[in-house]
């Protein structure tokens, strides 16, 4: 599709400014600029159809079936778009009075009550600006923690190799050395592995509970009561609460801090770069080290971001709490895991899930039979859904299963929907039985095909060459 700026005609226009009524005056001459701006120029009729045709060119939510996995959007209700564009939110001033936020303050105090009641905890802070952000300011906690005490000889951070990326990248960027541990067979945290990392340079334990192969750990209190008993305190990734909320507190499980991506869970929708919030929680003993804004609170200890962090984020999360309510937020999670669970098991007939158990709000599925039988990968039978209209799976991650398929259905869609779902993972696996390279060479009606991911990656063109 064309750039809106080769769209472009001079004289094109689609605004209409009222009559000038005051005297003319131009701008000293410091302050203007050498050239005009080079702006496209086009009709009301031509912008809105641009913005149209970029709408088709890309898959959403809205446009259908987006199981993703793990990073999964949810649900994002439009009520809390609504409420968070209320003028008297979007005009308010980090700096203005103490009496004109009084309103905005509220609303932070909410947001924090309800979900410390939500994750188990004591207090929190809102100035992380995403997930990755928030545990980074969770594990500064530790560390604040452990240098306080003056036990400097902790200096490791244990991480499951199930974990998020962000995790790992979290405890170097604090400062600290990874130290992996592999899962045991069943997918869940190997208790030998763990008792053999734990010692007296422990400084801590990142997981996530559900892990990303999406099952429950039944040995989350031994866990927990071991890391302690170490000396080390407990960190929950809690980007993707929605199998668990209303149900389970990471608190009640043995976390000293904890993360929530209110852009994952708690209905801001993500992607494209933000807004986010990765508000972090944690127990009364590592309250004193929270961030606090060196603006609005004195500037002691840690700042991790300007102000509040991105308020309008926290308000969503604060309606889509309060709409959903007592009932609404287990429910929530129910029909999460269910809708999971029902998946899985049309999906099962079709291909093999990497840990045939009950699982929570997602799954994985392990295609390296399939592979070997047809030479059709993973990342075909991603690329051929997308043939049949529905948004690909998470591929390739978590790195323990080969093959690996991740999907997360979301609480939002119907029976009906996971049937089709299903049907269609059957009729891709039939295409690669009787014609792989049609795998191989799918997508077939996507603007993009495979782009090349790792020259994307190492050599970004950010700019079109006009
Ligand atoms: C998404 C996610 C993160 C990171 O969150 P960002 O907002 O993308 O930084 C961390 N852990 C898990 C399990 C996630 O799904």
């Amino acid at each position: 599709m064309k750039l809106v700026f080769e769209k472009s005609m001079p004289g094109h226009a689609s605004v209409i400014l009222p009559p000038l009524d005051v005297e003319k005056k131009a701008l000293p001459e410091n302050l203007s600029r050498g050239r005009l701006p080079r702006l496209p120029e086009l009709s009301e009729t031509e912008v809105s159809r641009h913005y149209t045709e970029l709408v088709h060119e890309v898959y959403g939510v809205n446009s259908g079936f987006y199981p993703l996995g793990s990073c999964t959007m949810k649900y994002n209700p439009r009520i809390d778009e609504e409420i968070a564009a209320l003028p008297s939110f979007t005009g308010i001033h980090p700096l203005a009075p103490q009496e004109a936020t009084e309103g905005c303050r509220k609303v932070l105090e909410e947001a924090a009550d309800l979900l410390e009641e939500i994750s188990g905890m004591d207090a929190m802070t809102f100035q992380p600006a995403a997930g990755a952000h928030g545990e980074f300011t969770g594990v500064l906690l530790i560390k604040q923690y452990h240098d306080a005490r003056g036990d400097e000889k902790r200096r490791k951070i244990i991480v499951p190799d199930s974990a998020h990326g962000t995790n790992p990248a979290t405890a170097a960027m604090c400062g600290y050395e990874v130290v992996n541990i592999a899962s045991a067979p069943d997918g869940c945290v190997d208790l030998d592995a763990l008792k053999a990392a734990l010692g007296e340079d422990t400084a801590g334990l990142m997981l996530t509970n559900p892990n990303t192969v999406g099952l429950f750990d039944p040995n989350i209190l031994e866990i927990t009561r071991l890391v302690h008993e170490a000396g080390g305190l407990c960190y929950y990734d809690g980007a993707n609460l929605n199998a668990i909320m209303g149900h389970v507190r990471p608190g009640d499980m043995g976390f000293d801090c904890v993360h929530m991506n209110l852009h994952k869970t708690f209905a801001t929708p993500h992607g494209g770069g933000g807004p986010g919030a990765g508000a972090v929680g944690c127990k009364a003993f590592l309250a004193p080290y929270l961030p606090k804004s060196a603006l609005m609170d004195g500037g002691e200890g840690i700042q991790v971001r300007g102000f509040a962090g991105n308020f309008l984020v926290v308000l969503k999360a604060l309606t889509y709490i309060l709409t959903l309510g007592k009932e609404g937020i287990p429910q929530a999670s129910e029909t999460a895991v269910l809708n999971a669970n029902y998946l899985m098991k049309g999906v099962k007939e079709v291909f093999t899930p990497a840990f045939d158990r009950i699982c929570m709000h997602e799954f994985v599925l392990d295609l390296s039979d399939y592979k070997k039988a047809t030479g059709v990968s993973a990342l075909d039978v991603a690329k051929r859904l997308i043939d049949y209209g529905i948004h690909p799976p998470t591929m390739y991650f978590p790195l323990i299963v080969h093959e690996a398929l991740m999907l997360e259905p979301t609480e939002t869609e119907s029976r009906e929907t996971l049937d089709q779902v299903a049907e269609i993972f059957r009729k891709v696996k039939e295409d690669g039985i009787r014609e792989p390279e049609l795998l191989h060479t799918a997508p077939h009606n996507a603007t993009i095909g495979r782009p090349d991911e790792v020259a994307a990656a190492r050599n970004p063109i950010l700019k079109a060459e006009l």
